[in-house]
């Protein structure tokens, strides 16, 4: 018997096995949910149908955030198979490498429109479009973000002004489901390797910095994250919305 037996949910942002929306997702399987992927273009199938696969996961489906045909299918295809949906995980984010470093005034309009609408824009546009299936049933939505939405973190630059979108999203949109039934929270992640954090110039001696003050003294895992993505997604967090967990190891609330 697992907390989500007879739900379903769909998992945005698996890239490969480092993604934390992969531990989310193996957390998600362990408690009985049925689960849906996408990927990011062509290029990626071949990594994420295998994990996928390792789950038993039946609906594997591209989904470039950027593209609105892509986004409509994706919900078209769980409205047909499914005819409804109980959680949606948002765990991607891009900006190019050469923003994620050096001074943020030398942010281009084109780096920042296209961060803001893959990190950002692309929560509001999947709540849009998961909308007509969770609004019957409840259901709940997560999203990842991370400090430096908050402070102010060398080379994170145009990220985290899009982390600050997206948090400040996630509180409109609670406003905006609440009364429909549907939760939606953030998850403020401490640093884990991944692929999309190896392009922060710099990301080690995050990862240092972390490890010596945070109180806990360590780094989070993918795990750590995943865990706290169950209960948001979960009835074990049915009075929560529009929050933003710190899973940072105590990191945020350091002073001097
Ligand atoms: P990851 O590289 O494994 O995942 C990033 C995902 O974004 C990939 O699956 C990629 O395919 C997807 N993506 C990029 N552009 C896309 C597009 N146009 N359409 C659809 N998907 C697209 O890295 P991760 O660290 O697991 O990142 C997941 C989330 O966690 C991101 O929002 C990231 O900012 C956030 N986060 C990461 C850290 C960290 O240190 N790793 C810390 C805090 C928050």
């Amino acid at each position: 018997m697992g907390i989500l037996d007879g739900k379903k949910g769909v998992i945005f942002g698996v890239a490969n096995e480092r993604s934390i929306a992969w531990a989310v997702a193996q957390a998600l399987h362990k408690e009985g949910m049925e689960l849906a992927f996408t990927y990011a273009g062509a290029a990626l199938e071949s990594r994420v149908r295998p994990l996928a696969e390792s789950l038993g996961v039946k609906i594997i489906v591209p989904c470039d955030v950027t593209d609105y045909g892509q986004i409509q299918a994706v919900f078209e295809t769980l409205q047909k198979e499914w005819g409804g949906l109980d959680g949606l995980v948002h765990s991607l984010a891009f900006a190019k490498k050469e923003e994620l470093k050096g001074e943020y005034y030398n942010t281009t309009r084109e780096g920042f429109r296209l961060a803001l609408d893959v990190s950002a824009f692309s929560l509001v546009a999947l709540t849009k479009a998961a909308l007509p299936l969770m609004e019957s049933r409840g259901g709940a939505i997560v999203t990842m973000s991370y400090y430096g939405a908050e402070k102010v973190i060398s080379n994170y630059n145009v990220m985290g002004v899009a982390k600050a979108a997206l948090e400040t999203s996630v509180q409109y949109l609670a406003a905006d489901l609440g009364p429909k039934g549907v939760r939606i929270n953030t998850i403020s992640a401490g640093p884990v390797k991944t692929l999309a954090a190896m392009g922060i110039s710099g990301f080690k001696g995050i990862l240092d910095m972390v490890e010596t003050k945070s109180p806990l003294r360590r780094n989070v895992t993918q795990e750590d994250i995943a865990k706290t993505a169950l209960y948001l997604l979960s009835d074990l967090s049915s009075g929560v919305t529009g929050e933003s967990v710190h899973v940072d190891a105590g990191y945020n609330i350091m002073g001097i």
